[in-house]
């Protein structure tokens, strides 16, 4: 085990010890990281994506913790640059100040907040905004561009600095980070800190019930070390003073949970969302061990299928090209084996990774021109979950009689 990782061996909402191995991955490197050709002699060390089930509060988790360093300083990720982000979190905005009118000019701080896309549109609503990304280049530009963001990690620590600074918060808000954070409990309580007696806390996380029903097991990295479900939430957040008073289902990143959470004894009723949430849990055993190991076989069942068609495509001599560089994909290459021997090269629309390698496998990540100069037979779809508008906008593609594959949730050639 090198220094930039360990296993922990509690439960990261409950603390529990009992946690049975449900799903091994396939080793692979950290998802996001792509190389120049000048690190291609650099061998990248492959860390273990092993999946485990708290049996007493039911949380699915990751107990490997890459070091966050390692993880997050040269992040390519910006959301700013991809207009359905950009999109959803205006409609977020929008949602948070309209179901909680918090007063004008209150505070809102975003965990993660990236390169401030969401907190522009609160500041655009007469918020005061405060963003914390560990990120230091993102956050030094989005402070540039005038959404103040704290370089660091979250926790109690800087939840009183800011506290003695600026004041309680009306909103906190964290997104796709809920998962990232190894010290659940410590934000938790730098929230709980942080909160005015009204406030509210709004985050959104994959949901674990989108994740086991369509086999969206390719959100399976080491960043994620979280698979969140309403029942251990719920039990998480009354262990720390607060409790969760919404789950509201949302479809980005391919279905996704938006809960919402007040101090414990705060002014809201729970929401009927939170009980349809938990009886939809129980109805697909999401607290159950065994629902996880019957996920296991389905997804290697999906792999042998892939893989098969792409060994059988390469062997009649067709050509194959990946569409789509997002982190999911070094999952799906690292655990159904498609590597450089089956896909030629992929091709991404994000200028950040065009040029560069993908983790591990080294496969060349191109332009889209590259699909006219190449002429592939075949676009593997490994950003499936933008399937559709890949499709549309490739008509030259299929009109020059190329053919998709789209892996997830089924394999289907279009
Ligand atoms: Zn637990």
């Amino acid at each position: 085990m090198s220094s930039d990782h360990h296993r922990r061996d509690t439960c990261r909402l409950c603390g529990s010890r009992r946690l049975p191995l449900v799903l091994a991955l396939a080793p692979t490197p950290p998802a996001n990281a792509f190389v120049p050709a000048s690190a291609l002699d650099r061998p990248q060390e492959r860390f273990p994506l092993d999946v485990f089930f708290c049996e007493d509060c039911a949380h699915v988790q990751l107990l490997d913790v890459v070091d966050a360093r390692v993880l997050f300083e040269h992040y390519v990720y910006v959301s700013g640059t991809s207009p359905v982000f950009v999109r959803h979190f205006e409609s977020y905005a929008a949602f948070v100040m309209e179901r909680f009118r918090p007063p004008a000019g209150g505070l809102v701080l975003d965990i993660g907040s990236n390169d401030g896309t969401l907190l522009s549109f609160f500041a655009k609503a007469g918020m005061r905004v405060l963003g914390i990304d560990p990120a230091r280049e993102i956050a030094a530009d989005a402070t540039r561009r005038g959404i103040e963001t704290l370089c660091g990690f979250f926790g109690p620590d800087l939840a009183v600095e800011i506290v003695a600074g600026r004041g309680k918060a009306a909103i906190v808000t964290a997104n796709n980070v809920f998962a990232h954070i190894d010290d659940l409990g410590g934000v938790a309580e730098g929230v709980r800190g942080l909160l005015s007696p009204d406030g509210v806390f709004v985050f959104e996380v994959s949901y674990l019930a989108d994740v086991v029903r369509d086999t969206l097991f390719d959100t399976i990295y080491h960043e994620h070390l979280d698979y969140h479900s309403v029942k251990p939430l719920v039990g998480f957040f009354k262990a720390h003073g607060m409790e969760l008073i919404e789950a509201i289902r949302v479809d980005s990143h391919g279905g996704s949970l938006r809960g919402i959470a007040q101090l414990k004894g705060g002014p809201r009723k729970v929401g009927d969302s939170v009980a349809t949430a938990l009886a939809e849990e129980e109805r697909l055993g999401l607290d159950k061990a065994g629902t996880f190991r019957a996920f296991a076989r389905d997804i290697d069942a999906l792999g042998a299928e892939l893989s098969g068609l792409l060994k059988r495509l390469k062997a009649e001599g067709k050509r194959i090209a990946g569409f789509g560089a997002p982190a999911k994909a070094t999952t799906l290459m690292y655990h159904f084996g498609i590597g450089p021997e089956l896909v030629d090269f992929i091709v991404d629309d994000s200028p950040l990774k065009q040029g560069l390698f993908t983790p591990g496998m080294h496969v060349p990540v191109l332009s889209s021109a590259a699909l006219a100069e190449r002429k592939p037979d075949y676009l593997v779809i490994l950003a499936w979950n933008f399937a559709r508008p890949i499709i549309d906008k490739n008509a030259a593609f299929a009109a020059a009689g190329g053919r998709f594959i789209i892996p997830i949730p089924k394999v289907e050639v279009v």
